[in-house]
């Protein structure tokens, strides 16, 4: 072999060893571009797909086969993307991460992030594209939640934010209404006519109204902030101090005359909030006119019926004598009409009897004189007194004293006797003919107190009525209804005896069932003690 032969001999395994590198090579590229994640394709200059690796193919179902030799729109589908992207890429030399969408051979759109960088030959040729194709599903699924949480979050925080100002501008509201209320409730407090005086738990006086003031010509400042008894020293303030200093937690009501133009009716409310007692509204009430009213009246029924007595008596006796003839025989139809007139006069006398009894009460005239008596026998003597009467209605009237034992007690026999028979009497005129009308006496050994009860099988008092029952001019609409007499003061003043007595005065009734009168009066030391001070 010579010497030429040899060397293309060498040159000849050169090639093929060059060759047989390359082909490793490409095999080597082949393999690790198959293996690779990541979606490769490779484009010509014009935009035909020349190559794919697995990646690509299992991201757009199309095998190599299918695909190699299409135009790069088949799987991008947005053609003015990607046509884009590609000159961009050709003036920058390379793009990274651009977002686009692939259409994969079941129709089925992937957003992808897609990378290009250009081709070029040994020579510097361009050749055409490299395409790296990211399948950015999940990251963009992942970004869109992220951002529907943050939404939802700032959306959230939002509707959190405009609740908060909400509050915020309920609160405001809400104070500016408790302003407004409690500047309303200021106004009304300072124009009251009423005096008003809050007392705290330690009876210090944590408000007055400027009434305070007129009413007893001090500056209000003066007694706000004080106790009550600080200020007893304020001469004017006096009589008033002196009753708050008392125990007057709870309702109570007095009245009380400052001086000769003014009469001040005092009334207590005792403050408290879930039970807890934190003060005292004082209210005084200006009721001078209304006395004045009242005193005016009373001097004025009582002149009247003073007035009004003499010619009644007179009349009862011309018509007595008339009646018992001592002015000449009279025949019988002129002594029917003459009873009547006598009849109609006596309960004149009783009207204005009972008038100058009332005027007496409110004057406070009414004078007590006690004696002490047996009940017992008083109650036997108006009930036997009333007997004919009874007969003449056709009632049956029995009195029962329960017990033997019963102490004699300290009453002004006549007003006790008023009593007995104002109820008797109603029993009577309220309960129609064929009635009953038991009383009975009893004592109460425990409470040491004697109670009185007439009991009617009557007409009764209709519900609506019986808490006017003991007041001035009452009758019952039903007993007006029946044209029977009566002036409605006789349980007026009855109330008013009993009460003097420290007792007692009470009834029960049902419509058309009849009705029982009460009274109890106190035999213990209490009553006593109660007598002493008339
Ligand atoms: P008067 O009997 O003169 O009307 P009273 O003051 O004695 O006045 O009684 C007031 C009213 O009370 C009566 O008019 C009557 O309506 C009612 N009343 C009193 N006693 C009875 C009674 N026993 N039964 C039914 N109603 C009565």
């Amino acid at each position: 072999m010579n010497k030429f032969n040899s060397e293309k001999e060498t040159t000849g395994i050169k090639l093929r060893r060059v060759e047989e590198d390359l082909e490793d090579l490409e095999r080597y590229i082949k393999e690790f571009t198959s293996f690779l994640p990541l979606a490769i394709c490779t484009v010509n200059p014009p935009k035909i797909i020349i190559d794919i690796n697995q990646a690509l193919q299992n991201l757009t179902g199309y095998s190599a086969i299918e695909i190699t030799g299409e135009p790069l729109e088949k799987i991008f589908s947005e053609k003015k993307g990607i046509d884009g992207l590609l000159k961009k890429t050709q003036k920058e030399g390379g793009i990274k991460n651009e977002e686009l969408s692939v259409v994969s051979k079941s129709n089925k759109q992937i957003p992808v992030a897609v990378s290009v960088s250009t081709r070029k030959d040994v020579a510097g040729k361009f050749i055409g594209y490299f395409l790296a194709i990211a399948d950015i599903t999940e990251t963009k699924k992942t970004h869109e939640e992220l951002e529907k949480r943050v939404r939802t979050r700032t959306q959230q925080l939002d509707n959190s934010r405009k609740a908060l100002m909400n509050i915020l501008e309920d609160v405001e509201n809400e104070r500016k209404k408790a302003e407004e209320e409690k500047n309303k409730t200021l106004t009304i407090i300072a124009n009251f006519s009423d005096g008003l005086l809050v007392l705290d738990e330690n009876s210090r006086i944590s408000l007055a109204n400027p009434q305070i003031g007129k009413f007893f010509n001090v500056p209000i400042n003066r007694i706000v902030g004080r106790s009550v008894s600080e200020i007893t020293e304020i001469t004017e303030l006096a009589l008033l101090t002196n009753l708050l200093k008392k125990e007057i937690r709870g309702i109570f009501r007095k009245e009380l005359e400052i001086r000769k133009d003014l009469t001040l009716e005092i009334s207590t409310i005792s403050m408290s909030n879930q039970g807890k007692e934190f003060g005292v509204l004082v209210i005084l009430h200006d009721i001078t006119r209304e006395k004045t009213v009242e005193k005016i009246k009373t001097e004025f029924v009582s002149l009247s019926a003073h007035q009004l007595r003499t010619p009644l008596a007179a009349i009862k006796w011309t018509l007595r004598m008339l009646l018992d003839g001592d002015l000449g025989e009279i025949n019988k139809e002129q002594r029917e009409i003459l009873e009547k007139s006598y009849q109609s006069n006596e309960r004149m006398i009783a009207l204005i009897n009972d008038l100058l009894d009332i005027t007496r009460i409110e004057e406070g005239k009414y004078i007590y004189r006690t004696v002490l008596t047996d009940l017992a026998d008083l109650v036997h003597f108006v009930v036997n007194s009333s007997k004919d009467e009874a007969a003449k209605r056709n009632l049956k009237i029995e009195f029962k004293k329960a017990g033997d034992k019963m102490p004699k007690i300290a009453v002004d026999v006549e007003k006790i006797r008023l009593v007995i028979q104002n109820f008797i009497d109603n029993a009577m005129k309220y309960t129609p003919a064929g009635g009953k009308i038991n009383i009975f006496l009893r004592y109460l050994e425990e409470s040491k107190e004697i109670e009185f009860s007439v009991k009617d099988s009557g007409v009764g008092i209709p519900l609506d009525q019986q808490p006017r029952v003991f007041t001035k001019f009452f009758r019952g609409a039903n007993v007006v209804r029946m044209d029977t007499e009566g002036s409605g003061l006789g349980l007026f003043i009855c109330k008013n005896i009993i009460e003097a007595h420290g007792g007692k005065v009470w009834f029960e009734s049902k419509e058309n069932e009849g009705a029982t009168f009460y009274f109890t009066l106190s035999v213990g030391k209490e009553f006593e003690e109660f007598l002493k001070e008339f």
